[in-house]
């Protein structure tokens, strides 16, 4: 897989100590993520809820619906990505930030680094998620783990077979990368 590092990224990472300034308008975005977790909360949804925004304008916002939806996967952070994403016509969400009512899981991690969203503001911690019994510090831990120590084991297998498709991918000309 290639994740290419968009130049607004790079910069973002030259020039962090400008970014890390909290501005009024920060905090009415964050808020507007943790109104969209309250409202979910109220209707018998999860905790979560999070905004994506772009040039000052919130594009999408949303929360958690994993029990809603019957969807695993359903995670505010996620869901606004998509969400974002079907909006704006593109899978390459590198000049939006998002606002999230709290830390990134893991998986949330890796969607907004492949949607290469450039900044991350986060309310709760994963820490304050574990102490409400939510699983986000406990997959972080399980990363730091080897891959066969995991409670979810991750074995080899068909590697050599799976590569073919790799190498198809490898020597294909017109291929979409993102
Ligand atoms: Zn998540």
């Amino acid at each position: 897989m290639v994740l290419i590092l968009p130049l607004n990224i790079f910069l973002n990472m030259v020039w962090r100590p400008n970014k890390m300034q909290i501005t009024e308008q920060d905090k009415t975005f964050m808020r507007e993520a943790i109104r969209l977790a309250d409202e979910s909360v109220k209707n018998g949804g999860g905790p979560f809820g999070a905004v994506i925004v772009r040039d000052g304008e919130i594009v999408a916002g949303s929360a958690n619906s994993v029990t809603r939806d019957n969807d695993p996967t359903a995670h505010a952070e996620v869901n606004t990505i998509r969400q974002a994403c079907r909006k704006l016509g593109t899978f390459d969400l590198s000049d939006c930030v998002i606002y999230t009512s709290c830390e990134p899981c893991p998986m949330c991690l890796g969607a907004i680094y492949w949607a290469h969203i450039s900044r991350i503001y986060y309310g709760n911690t994963k820490k304050d998620a574990a102490d409400i019994d939510f699983a986000d510090d406990f997959i972080y831990k399980e990363l730091e783990q080897h891959k066969e120590a995991r409670v979810v084991p991750a074995i080899p297998l068909l590697r050599n077979e799976a590569l073919k498709t790799f190498r198809a991918w490898e020597q294909k000309q017109d291929k979409i990368e993102y």
